[in-house]
């Protein structure tokens, strides 16, 4: 059967870049000579209908822009059985042949559904902690790393004028890549993530004791939001080494922002890679990057493979950032 519609839409949490994937899906589709549609709000846009349709210029202008000009939205009743069915419904009335979700893997989960609804449907991994099990990388993933390390810049100067311990919590819940590179670009003395567990003294007191020794005198500690309490740490630093201790926690800043370069470029890609799948009939896929390159996978096969995390650049991370 030929594709003749698709829609598009942002779910969960945004991240700098969306806007460059939908701007790659619609001028893709058009280019294959699809209607592309529009939807806000992600699954709560298709169960209501809140769908525009979309021309080459109603992308203009977005491929520099943080956020997602389709608005995102965790949608509660789309994870019912009878939310899906709503959304397929919309999805025959307008003729849609097939989705494209931008969005984390509760996203594709719910793109998978919508797959076994009817409604064939593409996942393109958007957010920002890197946290997709199947892809190396995710959109947004770059502009939320530079954005960590250009404010724990601005805390180093003042941290270096304090000799002050600068303890700061980044993004990722279950995910440490934001804080692993973000602590080796802002050069960390410890690097705490969820997948490696910690042990204070070893990991944060005897590092920074060490260095103390060899003359150095303020400190800065990344945290990933997954472990968390980073008040608490501070005061325990500053209690056992004597230095003055703060804690930041960056938060939502990490998620705004123009994109960097690699994520436009990414999304562009990727957005292609999406229509090209829909176009061949296929559905229930999702693109990832592997090795470097664009690949796409079967979302149930992609939602459970596991996730690695990479253990040689925290070694690294340990041995020079002393
Ligand atoms: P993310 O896509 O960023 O991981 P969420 O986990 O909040 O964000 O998922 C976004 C939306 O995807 C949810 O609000 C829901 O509508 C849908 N979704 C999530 N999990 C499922 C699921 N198991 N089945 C169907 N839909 C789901």
């Amino acid at each position: 059967m030929a594709v003749k519609s698709i829609a598009v839409l942002t779910s969960g949490g945004d991240a700098p870049g969306m806007n460059a994937a939908i701007r790659a899906v619609v001028r893709a589709g058009i280019n294959n000579e699809m209607r592309v549609i529009g939807v806000r709000r992600g699954y709560n846009g298709l169960i209501s209908g809140d769908v525009f349709e979309m021309n080459l210029r109603s992308v203009s202008d977005i491929i520099h822009r943080g956020g997602t000009m389709l608005f995102t939205a965790r949608s509660p009743e789309f994870n019912t059985p009878a939310g899906v069915q709503k959304a397929a419904d919309t999805c025959r009335r307008l003729g849609v042949d097939g989705v494209v979700v931008i969005g984390g893997d509760g996203s594709f989960r719910g793109a998978r559904d919508l797959t076994a609804a009817g409604i064939p449907c593409v996942g393109i991994p958007g957010t920002i902690d890197n946290d997709i099990q199947c892809s190396e990388y995710t959109v947004g993933f770059d502009t939320a790393m530079n954005t960590a390390m250009e404010m724990v810049d601005r805390l180093r100067d003042t941290s270096q004028s304090h000799d002050r311990c600068s303890v700061v919590e980044v993004m990722g819940r279950r995910c440490g890549d934001i804080a692993l590179n973000t602590g080796i670009a802002v050069g960390a003395t410890s690097i705490l993530v969820p997948e490696i567990p910690y042990d204070l003294q070893r990991d944060v007191i005897d590092r920074m004791r060490f260095t103390q020794k060899t003359g150095k005198k303020h400190f800065i500690i990344i945290v990933a939001e997954g472990v968390g309490g980073v008040e608490e740490l501070a005061k325990e630093i500053q209690k056992q080494t004597g230095v003055e201790s703060r804690a930041t926690v960056l938060g939502h800043v990490q998620r705004g922002g123009s994109p960097t370069l690699r994520d436009r470029v990414v999304a562009s890609e990727m957005g292609n890679r999406a229509v090209d799948i829909l176009k061949n009939g296929m559905g229930n896929r999702v693109v990832a990057v592997k090795d470097g390159r664009i690949v796409d996978y079967d979302i149930t096969e992609a939602l459970n493979m596991k996730k690695t995390f990479n253990k040689e650049l925290y070694e690294i991370a340990l041995k020079i950032s002393i």
